[in-house]
């Protein structure tokens, strides 16, 4: 059974943006101590699996294609790094699709529990969105926020190095 981390991606691993400049941006850029804290979640025995919306899909505002290019990226600079994911799981989906993917919604989580032998009460998340929070509540899963888009208490750790050293004391 595999421990998961549960990752959002943008405002989580790498910096987000407003929706029209996603149309510029073709090279991530990772939030601060973001390999920092990946590699100490590695070593307690995390596996990584990313949940990401991509609503821009649908909306028109990036190709499928952009999301892919850049996705390719994002792999490489974390592999470079020693960081493998087990997984990103998207969802190219607008609320006009109505799918059962778009988080909060549970398809992707769902997928992940079908395709991996997942001990998900031993697992958790990490986001920067009220819909990473209400999920990751819907699994029960312990959930770690960061801050950037909502000032709110939920969302009170800086990066994901945060993160891990405050699991490293635990
Ligand atoms: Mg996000
Ligand atoms: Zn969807």
């Amino acid at each position: 059974m595999k421990k998961i981390a549960f990752l959002d991606r943008d405002g989580t691993i790498n910096k987000e943006y407003p929706d029209e400049m996603w149309k510029y941006i073709d090279t991530p850029e990772l939030l601060d101590n973001t390999i920092q804290g990946l590699k100490i979640i590695k070593d307690l025995g995390y596996e990584f699996i990313i949940l990401t919306n991509q609503n821009l899909i649908a909306d028109g505002i990036i190709t499928y294609k952009q999301y892919e290019d850049y996705n390719k990226k994002l792999i490489n600079i974390l592999k470079e790094n020693g960081i493998d994911l087990l997984k990103i799981y998207f969802c190219p989906h607008n609320n006009l699709d109505n799918c059962n993917c778009k988080k909060p919604k549970t398809g992707m989580i769902d997928m992940a529990l079908k395709d991996f032998e997942i001990d998900i009460s031993n697992s958790f998340y990490v986001g920067d969105s009220y819909s990473d929070y209400k999920l990751a509540k819907k699994f029960n899963l312990d959930f770690y926020g960061i801050k950037g888009k909502n000032d709110d208490e939920i969302f009170k750790y800086n990066n994901l190095l945060d993160i891990a050293t405050k699991f490293r004391k635990m």
